[in-house]
């Protein structure tokens, strides 16, 4: 994973963990990715946690972001700045 992860943006610890790449949901549990996986499975995303706040942040997969500009459960927010 080349994005960047540390620090945490909430404690700036560098104290952080990740997991492997894991189903992002879809069946019976909630899809936190809906539309960006493939035909029969689910988008999948990398979990970050940090161990001095317990801050939990989800990274989707490459595969998953290939697909977000294109898929119509997702709309490209606009940013005020
Ligand atoms: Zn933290």
């Amino acid at each position: 994973m080349d994005t960047r992860i540390a620090p945490c943006p909430n404690c700036g610890s560098e104290n952080l963990y990740r997991s492997k790449l894991v189903s992002a949901g879809g069946g019976h549990a909630p899809n936190y990715l809906p539309g960006l996986g493939g035909f029969l499975t689910s988008a999948r995303f990398r979990i970050v946690v940090c161990k001095g706040c317990g801050l939990t942040r989800f990274f989707a997969s490459a595969q998953a972001m290939e697909k977000v500009s294109e898929a119509k459960q997702w709309e490209r927010a606009t940013v005020s700045r």
